[in-house]
């Protein structure tokens, strides 16, 4: 049994809040972040899409970090984690991955059902967060 946080790459919209939600309810300083929202587009800045007009792109990546908690002692509590609770798109999901009946499971069925691919960041020695996954089309 491991509880996991799947991010549904496809539901992303890249507003962190994600961010914004942890570093208030974590009381966390202003230069620090558990997760960033990382931007996949020209490399030139957060707004900046890759290509050229009108054929764009861009997507976002939620980064966790080593600190990330899994916010154990809200969860202790019965408490849903800030960053998922804050989510707009619901676009994160957190849960045991034996549980059928987890947030975690539930997200995981439904983006393989659409066909989505899932992969985890190789954590070891990258400031990543392990059991973070990632579900995209
Ligand atoms: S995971 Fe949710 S809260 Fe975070 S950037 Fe994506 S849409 Fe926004
Ligand atoms: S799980 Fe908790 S500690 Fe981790 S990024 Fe989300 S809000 Fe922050």
């Amino acid at each position: 049994m491991a509880y996991k946080m799947l991010v549904d790459i496809d539901r992303c919209i890249g507003c962190w809040t994600c961010a914004m939600a942890c570093k208030v309810g974590n009381h966390l300083d202003d230069d620090e972040f558990r997760v960033e929202v990382k931007t996949h587009g020209s490399g030139q800045g957060i707004d900046r899409p890759e290509g050229v007009y009108p054929d764009l792109h861009m997507w976002w990546q939620p980064i966790y970090k080593t600190s990330c908690t899994f916010c154990a002692e809200r969860v202790k509590e019965g408490k849903p984690q800030f960053c998922m609770m804050d989510c707009p798109t619901q676009a994160l999901a957190w849960g045991d991955d034996t549980d059928p009946a987890s947030p975690y499971s539930v997200a995981k069925a439904r983006v393989e059902e659409h066909g989505a691919k899932i992969w985890a960041l190789d954590d070891a020695g990258s400031g990543t967060r392990a059991s973070v996954e990632y579900a995209r089309k």
